[in-house]
């Protein structure tokens, strides 16, 4: 770390003064899973290995019995994909001319994907590139996308509800729509103005490799032959000679308006190097076994990522780990936390909880997903998810932001325990970031689990969204995200107490969690288990 600055550690000494034993407790974890040793977390990576095993000795003295399949661990197979840039290219033919596009610079292919080798296709613009017939929304309609490549803007139109939004805008939603309609492959744009961190700072990563579960069945870009980020500074190159810019179909985003959608008068080259491997990486499950000879055999899952993006190569101003402190070792700790004050307290709900550390979120939430999929428990058994990601306790924790809140009757839970703890509740203020789709209680609802994911939140335009916003630009998968930040000790002790208090409560209720009728999520639930 090179970046600490006598201010910083001054606030955090302060903060940390004022603070009772267990929020340190909270923030000891923090640092011993954020430090350099742990090497960023990455998913497959040693330092991941050395972090998982810290979990579960953490597990295991607050009492969890081990339910991973091999003691508290759950092995994951992964495979992995590097671009060899060297070897690949993108190029635009247009009236029979090659323009090559500069990787890193223009675009970057996507390995998120399994690429060919090579591809030629017709491009076809497709404005925010939805087919939802049940809101009456098809950016398709009139153009043939069999063999195309399709360029959209990765938003989506304001007359969504936000959890669809998210739903709907996903990689693996949008790629269902368009193998649908033909296509081949895709190019997305960013809107500048919902992008969390600039291209400059994105392009970065593009040499790192990528993951897949090894699990074929779980594989959700299947026939997809193409995958494009396209820096949207540049995507006028995309656009020339089709009567329209970029600024101007932006505009119409921005205005909430109908976007055009329209085939482009030029080709899209690609040849595409993939070196291919594979590693295996860890989830961590713990159960806290209930006490109601019934109910014990249910489970409320408590969840938050372990992984990080590992070493920054080359290294960015002198630092070379990417520690995750916020992202997400202040979750992990949150939930370790939650289970060592149970166990000092005794406390014994009703139903078990289930404490799971997923590795693989930043991957596209691999390791959610795969234990989703394959829970160590019965899969209907599991009756709720409690996710915490970069929770970020900047400033006193007065507002708790909860995705999910009006999609389940969970949201009157969090209410009540909320209430109790004399903190507001609201919904995400900004569903077009797409945050309830971008962790891992998504996966559990895609398996009909309801679900709730929470922040500490913040009254739009008030200092502290000027704070929240900061941190985004700034430290959001910087190396900046490191111990040396000023974080309010306060906010992550009342966070890890308001979790708990609500697992507590989650797990003592009459009836299992129940999807609102009104809730599009509702849909995923299994008509057998509920
Ligand atoms: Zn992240």
């Amino acid at each position: 770390m090179r970046n600490v600055t006598c201010a910083l550690a001054l606030t955090m000494t302060a903060a940390a003064i004022a603070v009772h034993a267990d929020g340190k407790r909270w923030w000891s974890h923090v640092e011993a899973l954020a430090n350099d040793g742990m090497e960023g977390r990455n998913t497959g990576s040693a330092g991941h290995k050395r972090a998982a095993e810290y979990v579960a000795a953490h597990f295991k003295d607050a009492g969890l019995e081990p339910a991973g399949t091999s003691g508290y661990i759950q092995p994951i197979k992964f495979k992995t994909r590097r671009i060899d840039e060297s070897q690949s290219g993108l190029a635009l033919v247009r009236d029979g001319k090659t323009e090559p596009l500069t990787l890193g610079e223009d675009a970057n292919i996507s390995m998120r994907v399994d690429s060919a080798p090579s591809l030629e296709a017709p491009l076809v613009f497709v404005g925010y590139g939805l087919n939802i017939p049940e809101r009456n929304i098809n950016d398709f309609q009139g153009l043939n996308l069999k063999g195309a490549v399709v360029m959209y803007v990765s938003s989506t139109p304001p007359s969504l509800p936000g959890p669809l939004q998210a739903h709907f805008g996903s990689a693996a939603e949008r790629w269902k729509m368009y193998k649908a309609a033909g296509a081949v492959g895709t190019i997305s744009v960013a809107n500048p103005k919902s992008m969390d961190i600039p291209w400059s700072r994105s392009t970065l990563s593009r040499l790192q490799p990528s993951m897949s579960l090894a699990d074929a069945s779980l594989d959700e870009s299947v026939d997809q032959q193409l995958a494009v980020t396209l820096n949207p500074a540049h995507a006028d190159k995309l656009l020339a000679g089709s009567g329209h810019t970029f600024a101007e179909l932006l505009a119409l985003v921005d205005a909430g308006k109908p976007v055009p959608a329209f085939a482009l008068p030029a080709r899209i080259k690609a040849t595409v190097r993939v070196e291919r491997g594979e590693v295996e990486s860890q989830n961590v499950v713990g159960i806290l076994r209930g006490s109601d000879p019934k109910r014990r055999d249910e489970f409320v899952v408590l969840s938050a990522h372990l992984d990080h993006l590992g070493i920054a190569d080359p290294p960015i101003n002198g630092d070379r780990v990417y520690n995750g402190a916020m992202d997400n070792a202040s979750g992990v700790a949150a939930i370790l936390e939650v289970a060592t004050r149970l166990h000092e307290a005794g406390t014994k709900p009703a139903r078990s909880l289930l404490f799971v550390a997923v590795t693989g979120e930043e991957k596209g939430e691999l390791g959610s997903r795969y234990f989703a999929a394959h829970p160590t428990v019965p899969s209907s058994a599991i009756v709720a998810n409690v996710n915490t990601d970069m929770f970020l306790p900047l400033f006193p924790l007065k507002t708790l932001m909860v995705l999910g809140l009006d999609e389940s009757d969970l949201g009157q839970d969090i209410r009540t325990v909320a209430k109790e703890a004399g903190v507001a509740v609201q919904a995400d203020p900004e569903p077009q970031r797409n945050r309830f789709v971008r962790s891992d209680q998504y996966s559990f609802i895609r398996e009909g689990i309801p679900a709730l994911a929470m922040k500490v939140g913040y009254v739009p335009d008030s200092p502290e969204a000027q704070i929240a916003r900061k941190w985004t630009a700034e430290r959001y998968h910087a190396v900046s995200d490191d111990l040396n930040q000023p974080i309010d000790i306060s906010a992550g002790d009342k966070y890890v107490d308001i979790v708990r208090a609500l697992a507590v409560h989650i797990a003592n209720r009459p009836d299992r969690p129940k999807w609102n009728d009104t809730s599009f999520f509702k849909r995923f639930a299994k008509a057998a288990t509920h």
